[in-house]
């Protein structure tokens, strides 16, 4: 049978789990899945590599001058979707801490935003598609039909985070997840431009005592009561 291919909006803090959430569930409904968190720390890792960022202030001039050779897509590579930056395959390096340090500045000015927003919602216009960020719910796809704001104790997110990091062999100290993660919980949530909110349509999944499969039945469920509809 031919079900319907609805839009799955996935907002919430750093580091909750919700790329693994969004990938898990498109791989089982055989969507698109698109964390568009890596396109904003693609964006970040340009403008360190053309130093459009020194000291924690943004060169606002260069970027403007440069956005236009800035190319950001997906590949899939052996069913894994990996992101290239200019032709190159960056999906390890946006993951180090000289990254993670700096994309919530990138990412929250508008020029950047107005671009990346453009690319996620054409890779979206035809639905079937799970996208996990910040304003997907709020700005990217206000009209999806199912919007999931997903929630966890910031210490049970500081720890995955941590062995997320040791797994990839990436040096770090929990001291310095902790800071970062409480660092751009709070520019993301207080910035003007597309804000972390939690829109009135989403629904609110805490993931801190569930295990992955939970997590992802729990989303499936609510899955299934739209598209029987
Ligand atoms: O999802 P992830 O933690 O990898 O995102 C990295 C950063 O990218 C966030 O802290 C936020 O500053 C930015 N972001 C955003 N809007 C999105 C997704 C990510 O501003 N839709």
């Amino acid at each position: 049978m031919n079900q319907k291919k609805i839009t799955i909006a996935i907002d919430g803090f750093s580091a909750c789990g919700k790329s693994t959430l969004a990938k898990d569930l498109a791989k089982r409904l055989a969507y698109v899945f698109i964390d568009s968190g890596a396109m904003y720390r693609a964006a970040a890792l340009y403008c360190l590599k053309h130093q459009l960022i020194q000291d924690g202030k943004l060169d606002t001039v260069g970027i403007d001058n440069q956005l236009s050779q800035m190319d950001i897509h997906f590949e899939t590579v052996s069913s894994e979707s990996h992101i290239l930056l200019n032709g190159q395959d960056v999906s390890n390096e946006i993951r180090e801490s000289k990254v993670a340090e700096i994309v919530s500045i990138v990412a929250a000015y508008k020029p950047i935003r107005e671009k990346l927003v453009q690319a996620q919602q054409e890779m979206g216009a035809k639905g079937g598609i799970v996208m996990d960020g910040r304003d997907i719910g709020s700005v990217v796809f206000p009209d999806a039909e199912l919007k999931i704001f997903v929630t966890a104790d910031p210490e049970i997110r500081v720890q995955r985070r941590l062995s997320e990091m040791v797994t990839k062999g990436m040096h770090t100290s929990i001291e310095e997840i902790r800071k970062n993660l409480a660092e751009r919980d709070h520019l993301d949530s207080t910035r003007e431009e597309s804000p972390l909110i939690q829109v009135s349509d989403a629904l609110v999944l805490d993931n801190s005592q569930l295990t992955k499969e939970e997590q992802l039945d729990w989303v499936l469920d609510k899955v299934a009561l739209i598209v029987s509809n």
